[in-house]
């Protein structure tokens, strides 16, 4: 006889609102929705990060040594110890099934110490472990009660704001059980090679498994499955705009040589090979039917503005107003005034466009702006957002991109008119990412810096030999050079690193001025003409020294707390130094971490991208890609490079397949 489903319980939609689940009402489904969250599919998708082996065991033993363990033990106390460096230490003190004792310790985290109840019962996953003669769990973490985790692995989940992973864990597996399958819709997951096995596809267990694997190959498998289908919506999307693009008109921007050499009589040098190279590919990319889209990359020093002057002028020639966007005043004012001079004599009418202005001047250049008066614009990447019309713009170079924030800016430019856009990274992006978040733009690298050039190492300097930096600075002031030093933070209460102080200090010894964000801009840029002129030997500043300002006689960097510095920031510093005749150095004070040892190992742009992005993993990518277009759940686009270069050629593949199919059945 077959058994009624009486008081089974009914099942749910994939998109029920999250009130369903039992113990959320309103409040809580409004925090949920704040975070994220609004259906019972949005939980379903929210996706653990990393997923590990782990042996479930009751008892610990010299056989599991080494093993990430789940183990469950009774609580029998807890201490608390203080360590050097007001880090603090509390050990919990457990007791497994048969009694054997067990610890483990947790670090920073005082309020831990009333946390535990002795007697109660508590589960822990850690890596198993002695000390003295007692077992003990490193890397522990205490699972809530109820979060109702089994299986051999550890699922890390990202940390949502407000709500414990136990309770989220709850609602998942809920999910997981009530959800009416049938309304739970994936997208085909599209043929590529050699990607994916030939594993189960529906969606349900798909989802087990990546909440409740039975084991990290079940896991794996799934993940991939996912980043297939999340690789192929975001190269979807990048086709789909890069064809779009195509097939916009453009202002067709043709160069023609004579018009070639009166754009290269203004740049006062001779182009290197590289930048003849880029200058090749932009020529051919402005005179195309429809409008570019362009990233150029280049490492710093590498010569990047030439090549976008080169653009703005062919611009100008065809009639058009280019405009110059700088992530800060102080390098639009800079670009301005170095441009300005290499196209003083000319008709040309330069305008700038800065916050520091008047209301009356400000007008007034917006006018120029409008009435096509003005040839060539500089200004902040807020020139565009602010809304300035244009009366015929025809590029928008975007400068030293903060990396991400391209889309917006794509986005802006494309607001009006198409005019032709180039984007150039302040450093290079690793290709993986340049892949997934620039697909749909032309790459031009920029790969061998100007002649002469030569690259400058960087070595660390411990912080209580600070005397060396000294001695260091000293003989470059000795010897003529300019020298800059750069401090994590202003502080302006007195913070030992901080810019004030160490100018104060430096002051006592060199002629030294101070440069940092919260100065006005004029007063800014007129210290740094000071220190150009050499009225200063040391600029001591934070990090608006990191962008663009060039000063060819700046022979030596030195980065104060070193360590607070990322990758991109430390080598974009240093490549301030060593642009005139003479080699630059760059000493990073500060302890030894992983990035500091980077960029004294290396002095390839390129190279030190792709080591920062394995250093960061894909976390601050994910940040930005979610505020972006595409949401990564689960594709790793460090780990999954192979798999979205497959993908990639599979979307395009059909992409041409579809194209063709058009073409042959079309009039
Ligand atoms: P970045 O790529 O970092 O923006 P810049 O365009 O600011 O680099 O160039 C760095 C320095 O090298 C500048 O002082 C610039 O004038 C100089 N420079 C660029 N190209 C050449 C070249 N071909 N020959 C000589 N100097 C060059
Ligand atoms: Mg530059």
């Amino acid at each position: 006889m077959e058994a009624k489903p009486l008081g089974a319980q009914q099942s749910w939609p994939a998109t029920a609102p999250l009130t369903v689940l039992p113990g959320v009402g309103e409040r809580t489904a409004e925090r949920l929705r704040a975070a994220g969250f609004s259906t019972l599919a949005d939980l379903l998708s929210f996706f653990p990060r990393r997923c590990r082996d782990l042996v479930e065991i009751d008892i610990p033993s010299a056989e599991h040594l080494g093993s990430l363990v789940r183990l469950r033990g009774r609580v029998r106390g807890t201490r608390a110890a203080w360590l050097p460096g007001r880090r603090s230490m509390v050990t919990l003190d457990l007791a497994a099934a048969d009694g054997t004792p067990f610890e483990a310790p947790f670090f920073n985290q005082p309020w831990l110490r009333r946390a535990w109840a002795p007697g109660s019962e508590r589960t822990l996953e850690g890596v198993l472990d002695v000390r003295g003669r007692k077992f003990m769990l490193r890397h522990a973490r205490v699972l809530g009660d109820g979060s109702a985790v089994e299986g051999p692995v550890q699922l890390r989940y990202p940390e949502v704001e407000g709500f414990s992973p136990a309770r989220l864990q709850r609602w998942i597996g809920l999910c997981l059980e009530r959800l009416d399958w049938r309304t739970v819709r994936l997208p085909r997951v599209p043929p590529v090679e050699g990607v994916l096995g030939k594993e189960e596809n529906d969606p349900r267990s798909l989802y087990r498994g990546m909440h409740r694997p039975a084991s990290r190959e079940e896991h794996e498998a799934a993940r991939r499955t996912f980043a297939v289908l999340e690789a192929t919506a975001l190269f979807g999307e990048i086709e789909r705009r890069r064809r779009a693009r195509a097939a916009r008109p453009g202002f067709r921007i043709a160069v023609d040589d004579a018009t070639e050499r009166r754009i290269l009589a203004r740049i006062p040098f001779e182009l290197s090979p590289g930048q003849r190279e880029a200058v090749r590919e932009l020529r051919r990319l402005l005179a195309g039917p429809s409008p570019m889209g362009a990233l150029l990359q280049g490492d710093v020093g590498s010569g990047k503005t030439a090549v976008a002057v080169y653009g703005a002028l062919a611009a100008i020639a065809r009639g058009a107003q280019a405009a110059f966007l700088a992530p800060t005043e102080l390098l639009a004012e800079q670009h301005h005034a170095e441009v300005s001079r290499w196209l003083a004599g000319s008709d040309l009418r330069i305008a700038l466009v800065t916050a520091s202005m008047t209301a009356a001047e400000r007008r007034q250049v917006r006018a120029d702006i409008a009435g096509g008066r003005a040839h060539l614009v500089f200004g902040t990447h807020a020139l565009l957002s602010e809304g300035t019309s244009f009366a015929s713009l025809g590029l928008v170079i975007v400068d030293e991109l903060h990396r991400f924030g391209v889309e917006q800016r794509m986005a802006l430019v494309r607001k009006g008119r198409d005019p032709h856009v180039l984007v150039m990274s302040a450093t290079p992006i690793p290709r993986t990412l340049a892949l997934s978040l620039f697909g749909d733009l032309d790459c031009i690298a920029l790969r061998e810096p100007p002649p002469g050039r030569r690259p400058v190492r960087a070595f660390r300097v411990e912080p209580r030999n600070w005397r060396r930096a000294l001695c260091s600075i000293a003989r470059a002031v000795r010897r003529a050079g300019l020298v800059y030093v750069v401090c994590p933070a202003i502080g302006e209460d007195g913070e030992r690193q901080g810019a004030v102080l160490v100018h104060e200090q430096l002051s006592r010894r060199f002629r030294c001025g101070l440069v940092h964000g919260r100065m006005p801009a004029a007063e800014r840029q007129r210290v740094i003409e000071a220190f150009r002129r050499r009225d200063f030997d040391v600029l001591v500043g934070t990090t608006v020294l990191e962008v663009g300002v060039d000063v060819p006689d700046a022979v030596l960097m030195v980065v104060v707390g070193a360590d607070r510095f990322g990758i991109a920031s430390l080598h974009q510093l240093r490549g301030r130094v060593g642009r005139g005749r003479r080699r630059g150095l760059c000493l990073l004070a500060g302890a030894a971490g992983p990035r500091v040892r980077a960029v004294c190992e290396s002095t390839d742009g390129f190279a030190l991208a792709e080591r920062d992005l394995a250093l960061r993993g894909s976390g601050e990518l994910l940040g930005a890609a979610q505020s972006g277009r595409i949401d990564f759940r689960a594709l790793d686009p460090v780990e999954d490079r192979e798999l979205l270069g497959s993908v990639r050629e599979a979307v395009r593949a059909g992409f041409e397949g579809a194209g063709a199919f058009r073409t042959r059945s079309g009039p």
